[in-house]
């Protein structure tokens, strides 16, 4: 299983590892800073460097979930990595934070809304999320609450709760479409104190005014029960 840096603290942009297993296009790491593609948000992009000047670009990450690992995609085929090869992790980071306050500000729309969620897509122009509601969301009411949690500039928190605590409160999921992860013994969750409590395993923002200036976009019916709130950040 690789150990994932960004779980603990998703402002790491650089920090080394070592290479476990090189794959015709891709690597894996016994530690990373990489996100791996899943809930909505995109797997990272970035390049890991050795000491001697051998540099892999990598395109996408994934996550095999059974084994746990990640593969870290390589943009071209054949990586010039060997195992045992101590590397210099480095992430796109502008992409990833867009992703991280793109990520937070549908965390923000879960607490205005209490609907569930059936899916979402996290892009760097825009994001959607999808709601399992039959109530058509007013786009100006939203507007207005998500400018005034965006300018209290609310602190995210980061905790663990157990598979049996989760258990009693199932309504702390809110994710139709994605389950959090069971047989870990633990869930990871997100808090935006006094706003929403869910379990997530994605990147976050650390406090919610670094989302900066956002605009809910289209309003759209996706059928019976389904309305999809698109937002996007204007920076
Ligand atoms: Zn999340």
């Amino acid at each position: 299983m690789t150990e994932q840096i960004f779980i603990d603290d998703p402002y790491v942009q650089y920090a080394n590892a070592k290479v476990l297993v090189v794959h015709d296009n891709g690597i894996e790491l016994d530690r990373s800073i990489f996100y791996p593609t899943g809930g909505g948000q995109p797997g990272d992009t970035g390049v890991l460097r050795t000491t001697d000047g051998r540099e892999v670009e990598i395109s996408n990450t994934l996550k095999d979930q059974i084994t746990g690992r990640q593969m870290h995609i390589c943009a071209e085929d054949k990586p010039r990595l060997v195992v045992g090869d101590v590397i210099a992790m480095e992430i796109d980071w502008q992409r990833r934070y867009r992703f991280m306050r793109m990520h937070t500000l549908l965390h923000l729309i879960c607490g205005i809304i209490n609907a569930e969620i059936t899916g979402c897509q996290i892009g760097l122009e825009k994001s959607r999320i999808d709601l399992n509601t039959d109530e058509k969301p007013n786009k100006e009411i939203i507007q207005a609450e998500l400018d005034e949690l965006v300018s209290r500039d609310i602190s995210i928190s980061v905790g663990w709760i157990t598979d049996a605590e989760l258990l009693a409160k199932p309504e702390l999921v809110k994710t139709m479409s994605v389950q959090p992860p069971k047989g870990l013994g633990k869930v990871r969750t997100i808090t935006i104190h006094g706003i929403d409590m869910q379990p997530c395993g994605g990147t976050h923002v650390a406090r919610t005014g670094e989302i900066g200036k956002v605009r809910v976009g289209k309003i759209e019916n996706k059928g019976k029960n389904n309305r999809r709130i698109n937002v996007h950040i204007e920076d």
